[in-house]
């Protein structure tokens, strides 16, 4: 994007003060375009700062706030947007509001920059920060407006800007944000707000260049400067929304689950299983589930330490993740040293199948266990499969598999035992 801008300022250069047909209202819609997207993007880098108490990110939100509220004298001292001439200051107010909204928005990286050299520094409010960006606004546009009789005319015949001496002001701005692209692209750190200031950079020292070469307003480089900067503040607008789903997306996944195994927790296995219960009802197949309980997990925990207790777990739970082929088969750490397995649409045989695997490939990892009488870790799991009705519903088919699960410790542990609906009564 970055080349892309530059590109476009070479290829404008030349013809950037060739004159086009003044777009009543371009500067009208350009200015409330730029308003919004400001808006939103001091919002969000403001919530970000908030929430991560981070004083950079604060001040970033400033830079954008600063853009933000500029724009409103700006668009509104703009002649000929809503009304025939100014609706405040006359044809010069823009153009200091310009260069203010330019030298203004530099500096504010610049600070922005220097800042992240000092990791620890306060954090503003918020509402401080937007309090003294609407004063410093209030002040320029009072330089701009009432206090222009005081100001050099940098808009001499009133149809060029910037001409002679005055061209010191585009030329002192330009260096602001070479110095502030410089910085920012000079930075350690790799994040994507680097990436995105250094292009919004680019397209300010571009909108400085091409609206100075223009020369006059409604010239080709001035609709491109207007252009380039707006386009650009929607890339960044929307790569901060690109950074926000992504982590809607990573925090939806970390709710569903487990810290310590990675496997889906207690509360995707309560979704899940209703889920797949009532679309085994629909369709009239079964659903099969597994309670896995570690064996003499107490005895390891206080031989082994808890350290070695965990891991070993998170051995199990990796163990029971190869056990399971079919893209609907789930494993969840059920909680403690318990994990479940639902396998939709299998009959009994299938989950005695895949429970015997379970048990084998435990067996197989040889965790040592001393307490135990096999001398390896080893696992029980209760099986169940119902065919759901309207009558029954999911608890019941875990509540079986639970009972399967104390039959196989009651008869010695390292075992299966399988409930079934019409065995219910057996307790
Ligand atoms: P049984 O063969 O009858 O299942 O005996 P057990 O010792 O495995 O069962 P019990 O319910 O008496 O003990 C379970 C132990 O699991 C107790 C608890 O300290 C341990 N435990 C539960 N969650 C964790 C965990 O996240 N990490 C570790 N290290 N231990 C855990
Ligand atoms: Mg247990
Ligand atoms: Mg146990």
């Amino acid at each position: 994007m970055g080349v892309l801008l530059v590109l476009i300022g070479i290829v404008a250069t030349p013809f950037a003060s060739l004159e086009l047909f003044p777009i009543p209202g371009y500067m009208t819609a350009f200015g409330s375009s730029m308003l919004v997207i400001n808006v939103l993007l001091a919002a969000l880098l403001f919530s970000r700062g908030v929430t991560e108490r981070n004083s950079h990110i604060i001040r970033l939100g400033a830079a954008y706030c600063f853009v933000a509220v500029i724009f409103v004298p700006l668009t509104a001292s703009f002649p000929g947007g809503l009304i025939q001439g100014s609706i405040i200051g006359s044809t010069t107010t823009p153009v200091w509001l310009w260069s203010y909204w330019h030298a203004g928005f530099g500096l504010a990286i610049v600070r922005y920059a220097f800042g992240l050299r000092h990791p620890h520094s306060r954090v503003n409010s918020v509402g401080t920060t937007v309090l003294v960006v609407v004063a410093l606004v209030v002040l320029l546009t009072l330089t701009a407006t009432i206090w222009l009789p005081y100001m050099p005319n940098v808009f001499a015949d009133k149809a060029t800007f910037f001409t002679g001496h005055d061209l010191i002001i585009p030329y002192g701005i330009m260096a602001i944000d070479l110095l502030a692209l410089y910085l920012i692209s000079s930075l350690q750190t790799r994040s994507p707000e680097q990436l995105w200031l250094t292009v919004a950079m680019i397209a300010a020292v571009i909108d400085v260049w091409l609206t100075t070469k223009g020369v006059h307003r409604f010239a080709l480089g001035w609709y491109a400067a207007k252009v380039g900067s707006l386009f650009t503040s929607l890339a960044v607008l929307l790569s901060l929304f690109h950074g926000i789903t992504s982590l809607y997306r990573s925090v939806s996944e970390r709710a569903n689950r487990d810290g310590l195994t990675g496997l889906y927790n207690r509360r995707h296995l309560d979704e899940a299983v209703d889920t797949e219960w009532r679309r085994a009802r629909r369709d009239g197949r079964p659903v099969s589930f597994l309670m896995v309980d570690v064996d003499e997990f107490k005895l390891f925990n206080d031989t082994y330490g808890h350290l070695a207790g965990d891991d070993c777990l998170r051995r199990i739970g990796a163990v029971l993740s190869t056990c399971i082929h079919r893209p609907a088969d789930l494993v969840a750490r059920y909680g403690g040293e318990e994990f479940c397995v639902v396998l939709p649409t299998t009959q009994l045989r299938g989950a005695i199948e895949i429970a015997d695997a379970i048990g084998k490939a435990v067996r197989h990892e040889k965790i040592v266990h001393g307490g135990s009488k096999k001398g390896i870790v080893t696992v029980s799991i209760g099986v169940a499969t119902r065919y759901p009705d309207t009558t029954s519903s999911s608890d019941e088919l875990i509540h079986d598999a639970d009972k399967a699960l104390y039959k196989a410790k009651r008869n010695g542990r390292d075992r299966i035992e399988v409930m079934q609906p019409e065995m219910n009564l057996v307790a």
